[in-house]
């Protein structure tokens, strides 16, 4: 890291006025009460270690690896610390200092994202093990799930309008959600292609860089953006999103260099907003819909209205919001290997709000908390669908896991 990089971080941590509103809104203070597990802590811990007047160690790591990155801190802050930029870039540092060995699974997992063709395989090898007992321990969908009713990534580069066509976009598939969420990207293409737009499926898309980016590979982080600014680049169109985790990171794709004009929008927003639904036929569903909110689409992406938006579209239902949607549900990226202590007390909360908001489905815009969300469900034997609000829209427009 140079000494202009360490300038611009400190000129970030600088900005904290120590005011102290982040403190109630942090999901691990909540936990341990400690101020240097708060985003007020963090920042001054920061700001030692940079200035160098504290030493990078393992126990300043300790507190800087507990950050879940949730970044409900910058949602509070009246002086706008970008905090998700101020710990991407000490973590950074973290990688490039003490090369901190993170657990086979995550290493795994980014080798493995980083190339489309082995996403391809990756893709492939999890629907060959969906269903079995290795599938169900790794976190794929059953039998009642996604593969199981036989759903298919969209596969085509073009998937044509149904009727007009009222205009075309691009979508992009994600790295996680190739493999474990099929069934959304086959439910967006279907619910697009109805309501009139022609989607472009681009080839030689990678993962959006947010797993790099959070663990401290920045410079891996970078390439793929800009691997994805060219290739969307060729299409010309705005680039929908539908897991909220990519969503959140493609936002700020701009100003990481320029390779390419990008134009990102969440797929929940674009539906909303979108003309058209008075002549679709939707079937009615009569059931309480409880909405868990992910934090990368309340706090970065500011989205959330737009999915009670969509879903306030299906005839009958009632959507309730989870209880305690301003917490994180633990899952936030690969934390949930990394910290699992953590994440684990962070997901019983929301398991008692899911048990006593008495509904019949949960939806979540993200496949990490949607996967980590029903692995707890499935934990404590609540028999409850975990969706993603596209695919349940889908579903009442007769989406049966093909597009
Ligand atoms: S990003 Fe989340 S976990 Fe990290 S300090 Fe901010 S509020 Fe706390
Ligand atoms: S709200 Fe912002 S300025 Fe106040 S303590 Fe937190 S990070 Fe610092």
């Amino acid at each position: 890291m140079s000494l202009s990089e360490t300038d611009a971080l400190l000129a970030e941590a600088n900005r904290c006025v120590a005011c102290g509103l982040c403190v109630p809104r942090c999901p691990t203070y909540r936990q341990t009460l400690l101020e240097s597990d708060s985003p007020r802590g963090r920042v001054m811990l920061m700001k030692g270690v940079l200035e160098g007047r504290l030493p990078l160690n393992a126990r300043f790591v300790q507190h800087i690896e507990l950050c879940l990155t949730c970044r409900a801190c910058e949602r509070a802050c009246p002086s706008r610390v970008a905090f998700g930029s101020l710990v991407d870039g000490v973590r950074e540092r973290i990688e490039q200092t003490l090369r901190p060995r993170r657990p086979w699974s995550v290493r795994l997992l980014k080798r493995f994202v980083a190339s489309p063709a082995r996403l391809a395989l990756l893709s492939r090898g999890a629907r060959v093990l969906s269903g079995s007992r290795l599938g169900r321990r790794v976190g794929l969908p059953g039998n009642r799930d996604a593969w199981g009713r036989g759903a298919r990534m969209p596969t085509r580069a073009n998937y044509p309008a149904r009727g007009p066509e009222r205009g075309r976009v691009s979508l992009f598939l994600g790295c996680v959600a190739r493999a474990w969420d099929a069934e959304t990207l086959s439910a967006s293409v279907f619910v697009l292609n109805r309501l009139g737009y022609t989607v472009v499926v681009p080839p030689g898309q990678v993962c959006c860089g947010a797993l790099h980016q959070h663990t401290g590979e920045l410079a891996q982080a970078h390439a793929l953006a800009q691997k994805n600014r060219s290739v969307f680049a060729d299409a010309g169109l705005p680039v929908l999103s539908t897991a909220s985790g990519c969503g959140a990171t493609l936002s700020e794709y701009e100003g990481k260099g320029a390779a390419g004009a990008f134009s990102h929008m969440d797929i929940h927003a674009f539906l909303d907003r979108s003309e058209g639904w008075e002549g679709i036929e939707r079937a009615p569903l009569s059931a309480t819909i409880a909405v868990h909110e992910p934090c990368t689409l309340r706090n970065v992406l500011r989205g959330e209205s737009h999915v009670y938006g969509l879903l306030g579209r299906v005839p009958g239902a009632r959507i309730v919001p989870l209880e305690g949607n301003d917490q994180c549900c633990g899952a936030a990226g690969t934390y949930f290997l990394t910290e699992p202590a953590m994440a684990g007390r962070l997901r019983d909360d929301k398991i008692e709000a899911i048990a006593k908001s008495g509904a019949q489905y949960v939806v979540t815009a993200n496949v990490g908390c949607r996967v980590w969300l029903a692995h707890g469900l499935a934990a404590r034997g609540l028999d409850l669908p975990v969706v993603h609000p596209v695919t349940l829209i889908a579903q009442t427009l007769g989406f049966k896991g093909r597009c």
